[in-house]
């Protein structure tokens, strides 16, 4: 069996269609949404996300507000200007680039953010709100993931998920969507005794590890729908010495020989991560307004 691929690039694109929409409806109303970022210190990686981040948000229309600080900045400075840009009414999103420097506490900076700017759904009023089924903003990589999902089985009631990982931001968050789905869910993470056999029982397998190509294609049930959540750079000799390329926590081309559908890395999850971001950004434009989003 030959899996579809799911193109998360394709709905990502489209997605943002329907947000640059939203945006301009908000705009002709007299505000144009805006969207801040933080970027602390000089991370590689932190830099090009909030790059890619700051350019999308200005294609679909919306204000880009980028803030970049000293990787030295004392952490009383970060909440200082977070809570400036809670205060501030052209600013409807923030966004606090993780990892922060060792000498910050990250949980301190984010439950300092406004949980109605809060785009990212870390906050802990965000968390409870989406493990009580009371709305709020959700995180965006999750968000994501389910949007894909959809794509393929609109109708997730009943299935059995799996779900191995079970971090603040990607597996905790994921679990709790697809229980609001009707799934019934397995959170499995490195104490999970035999994996694979758990693995197995998922009509919906979403790895979200940081360990490159870990789940299997004997791990995968014939027909199951595999979200890759996992975003790894592998050393790839066949590409030249010295040469990298991503990969995720699935070994997609083996699974994708047994499952239904599988989203491929890179071109699955990562680019719904960052158009949900913008979704969530106009959500909570449109919620600062007493508006519904138009994304519904
Ligand atoms: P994380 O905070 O490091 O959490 C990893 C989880 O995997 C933990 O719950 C851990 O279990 C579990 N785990 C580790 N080794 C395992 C093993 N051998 N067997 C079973 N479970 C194991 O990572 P994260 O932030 O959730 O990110 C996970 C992956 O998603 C990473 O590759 C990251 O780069 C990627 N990611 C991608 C996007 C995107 O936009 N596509 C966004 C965010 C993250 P314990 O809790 O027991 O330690």
């Amino acid at each position: 069996m030959a899996a579809t691929l799911i193109d998360g690039k394709a709905v990502a694109a489209g997605l943002r269609l329907r947000i640059a929409e939203g945006v301009a409806g908000l705009a002709a109303a007299g505000h144009v949404p805006g969207l801040a970022v933080v970027l602390v210190g000089e991370d590689p990686a932190s830099q090009v996300y909030v790059r890619s981040k700051a350019r999308q948000t200005v294609e679909v229309g919306m204000r880009s507000i980028e803030h970049r600080l000293d990787a030295a900045t004392p952490e009383a400075e970060l909440l200082a200007l977070v809570c400036r840009l809670n205060d501030d009414p052209q600013v409807d999103g923030i966004l606090v680039q993780l990892p922060l420097p060792a000498h910050i506490d990250s949980a301190r900076v984010i439950e300092a953010i406004d949980p109605a700017k809060d785009v990212d759904g870390f906050h802990p009023m965000n968390a409870g709100r989406l493990a009580t089924g009371t709305g709020g903003l959700v995180p965006c990589t999750p968000l994501g993931s389910l949007m894909l999902l959809k794509t393929v089985r609109p109708d997730l009631a009943g299935l059995e998920a799996v779900v191995v990982g079970r971090s603040n931001i990607v597996g905790k968050p994921m679990a709790q969507l697809l229980i609001a789905e009707s799934c019934t869910v397995t959170v499995a993470h490195s104490r999970t005794r035999d994996l694979p056999a758990v693995a197995r029982r998922a009509d919906i397998l979403v790895a979200a590890v940081g360990r490159p190509q870990m789940v299997k294609a004997d791990w995968v049930k014939p027909g199951a729908i595999v979200i890759d959540v996992g975003i790894n750079r592998i050393l790839a000799p066949e590409l030249g010495e010295g040469k990298t390329r991503l990969v995720g926590d699935v070994d997609t081309e083996a699974a994708a020989a047994v499952a239904g559908a599988i989203t491929p890395v890179p071109g699955g999850v990562g680019p719904m991560t960052i158009a949900c971001l913008l979704a969530n950004t106009l959500t909570a434009a449109c919620a600062r307004r007493g508006l519904r989003t138009p994304l519904a």
